[in-house]
């Protein structure tokens, strides 16, 4: 088996002593001309465990793009490369890297990584087996050369990429995935919530040598035009998917304090039973608390004064929103104005008040409800006063 690496040549040292070329580990595959895709190199690997079959889904619809695809009546730019039938696992089986090495199967892909991070087969295989590491892999990708994300491997870094309202086309996005994969992404978001999401993601994995992951509740809610709010329990939903051989790493929140960073990732991890935990990138990046605010307030100028290079920041914001309202808009173009997660929690702010002030107002409902269970009466007899469990009959 092969892995892929970059061989740094080095100049010889300058009393003459070579220096050994140097092997690094390497993320941008080999290379696609975007309309015709990658090689589907992993396809004999998923097609001789037999256990997934060709899927009869339901095809391709031109809703799956948005409105304005229906409206044009095309997407902005078909896929007219290689279009695999789309694969899942036979009834009764479960496809994934978690379930085989449960079952103590060391897989191709297990040993692929093994390679990647020079460790020992059998560490991965135990790290996928308690949930401390992914593999994260898809049937339906199998361009995509095998990584494993974990506390005993190479830290990894996501990038995200994805269209919006405010500026969307597909060969920016496609162009976007090829540097993040050239620049050492290990993984790649595509959180698009913009035109021809379904086409968009097509062209991804069919050019994409690393893991893709999505949000399909953005590419739903474009359907309908809906609005964003995720209640996810993200313990409970572990362990849930743990006890189905699926796959776990949970996504932080963004926008956090730096000061907060380690008590989230400790948190976590005590909830989360140790599942990997990816953090996001404003973390890395924030300065100090005036710069937090400013953002947190959409003050743009005062974010670009803050940053560390203000001429590039505001070069990089105005590629997309030069006009001059877009310096105080309650959104940028990444997440565009419906998704925009800051508006959002601001938005609730203004209506609902503080955290504290939320809670209070759900403690107040709650007894509310209480009222109303008892009759809406304000003088009962004594045992309805009582807890239900300490109530004499
Ligand atoms: S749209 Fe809002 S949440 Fe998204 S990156 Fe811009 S400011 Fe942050």
């Amino acid at each position: 088996m092969q892995v892929p690496v970059t061989e740094i040549h080095q100049l010889d040292a300058p009393d003459g002593t070579p220096n050994d070329p140097l092997r690094v580990y390497r993320t941008m595959g080999p290379g696609s001309v975007p309309e015709e895709g990658l090689e589907p190199w992993r396809a004999p690997w998923i097609e001789e465990r037999d256990d997934t079959g060709v899927h009869e889904a339901r095809g391709r619809k031109l809703e799956d793009d948005g409105r304005s695809a229906v409206r044009r009546g095309a997407p902005s730019q078909q896929w007219r490369g290689r279009k695999p039938e789309p694969r899942r696992a036979r009834p009764g089986r479960t496809v994934t890297q978690m379930h085989y090495a449960r079952r103590g199967v060391v897989t191709p892909e297990m040993r692929f990584v093994a390679l990647r991070e020079q460790c020992d087969v059998e560490l991965v295989r135990q790290e996928v087996t308690a949930g401390r590491a992914v593999i994260p892999l898809n049937v339906n990708h199998p361009e995509s050369e095998p990584m494993v994300i974990g506390r005993q491997f190479l830290v990894k870094v996501n990038a995200n990429i994805g269209n919006s309202a405010v500026t969307s086309s597909i060969s920016e996005e496609v162009a976007k995935l090829e540097w993040a994969a050239k620049w050492g992404a290990d993984t790649l978001m595509d959180l698009s919530t913009g035109n021809d999401i379904h086409t968009t993601r097509e062209w991804i994995l069919r050019n994409s040598p690393i893991p893709i992951g999505t949000v399909p509740i953005y590419q739903a809610l474009e359907k309908v035009d809906g609005d964003a709010n995720d209640a996810a329990q993200f313990a409970e939903l572990t362990k849930r998917a743990w006890e189905h051989d699926v796959q776990v790493m949970v996504e932080g929140p963004g926008h956090i304090p730096l000061h907060k960073t380690r008590e989230n990732v400790e948190r976590q991890q005590e909830l989360c039973d140790g599942a990997p935990f990816y953090t996001l990138g404003p973390l890395a990046t924030e300065r100090d608390d005036a710069l937090s605010k400013a953002r947190s307030e959409f003050r743009w100028r005062d974010q670009f004064g803050l940053g560390l290079d203000p001429v590039t920041a505001q070069e990089y914001h105005d590629e997309t929103l030069p006009a001059e309202p877009a310096k105080t808009a309650h959104f940028c173009s990444m997440c565009g104005p419906k998704f925009c997660s800051m508006r959002i929690s601001q938005d609730i702010r203004d209506t609902y008040g503080s955290a504290d002030n939320q809670a209070a107002i759900a403690g107040m409902q709650r007894k509310s409800q209480e009222f109303l269970a008892v009759g809406g009466q304000v003088y009962l007899p004594e045992p309805a006063l009582r807890e239900p469990d300490t109530a004499t009959p």
